[in-house]
């Protein structure tokens, strides 16, 4: 039997709704975004930059942010169940995300799989305004010029077969790499768009269906 390198993406895709847009909302400077945007798309800043001058108005303590994503966020249904299913089948399920270790340990601790392999980026909150720190992702993505989630990816393949579940422009180059995606939202527009083949997806329990049907058939 082939071995699966599950890889999924946090900010909705396990969650609901999106992590970073609610810290932002509740404890940042509301439509800050719209001003630094055309920055990011005339090429003056970039997307690190326009994160950090984003965030630094978040002026809230670790705690508080955590209580808001445990109360907001909420979990797509399924997910414990995907991961007993993977493990007891000798498959990876490792989270990738362009979003902050703070708040995806909180939240995956609350939801009983805090012992989940996470790779991520980290925010230092305080009261005082928001220190972000981006991890390592080596040179810039020949396919989208970015540090993007492609290098953490083929850091951690070991010759699995690579399944990708995501949900925005983030995704994209991951999902670009996997021999199976599953895509929601944006990231299934894009897709659509590009001509590219992927399995719709709304929760884990068809994730699960959908990997559990293809294995029986490869048997
Ligand atoms: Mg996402
Ligand atoms: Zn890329």
């Amino acid at each position: 039997m082939e071995t699966l390198l599950i890889a999924c993406d946090f900010d909705g895709t396990i969650t609901q709704r999106d992590t970073l847009h609610l810290i932002v909302e509740e404890f940042g400077t509301r439509g800050l975004w719209d001003t630094i945007e055309p920055r990011l798309r005339s090429g003056e800043v970039t997307l690190e930059e326009a994160m950090q001058e984003e965030f630094a108005t978040v002026r809230a303590t670790p705690d508080q942010v955590i209580a808001l994503v445990l109360r907001e966020a909420g979990i797509r249904p399924g997910l414990a169940e995907l991961v007993r299913w993977s493990r007891a089948e000798g498959h990876r399920f490792i989270v990738f995300s362009s979003g902050f270790r703070t708040v995806i340990q909180a939240a995956l601790d609350h939801w009983g799989l805090g012992d989940l392999e996470v790779v991520s980026h980290e925010a230092l909150f305080s009261g005082e305004g928001c220190t972000l720190v981006w991890s390592d992702r080596g040179e810039a993505c020949v396919e989208c010029g970015r540090r993007c989630k492609r290098h953490d990816l083929r850091g951690r393949l070991r010759g699995e077969r690579l399944v990708y579940i995501g949900d925005g422009v983030s995704d994209r180059c991951g999902a670009g790499m996997a021999d199976v995606v599953f895509a929601r939202a944006h990231l299934a527009r894009d897709l659509t768009e590009a001509g590219v083949g992927f399995v719709p997806f709304e929760d884990f329990v068809e994730v699960r269906e959908w990997l559990q049907a293809s294995q029986a058939r490869a048997a």
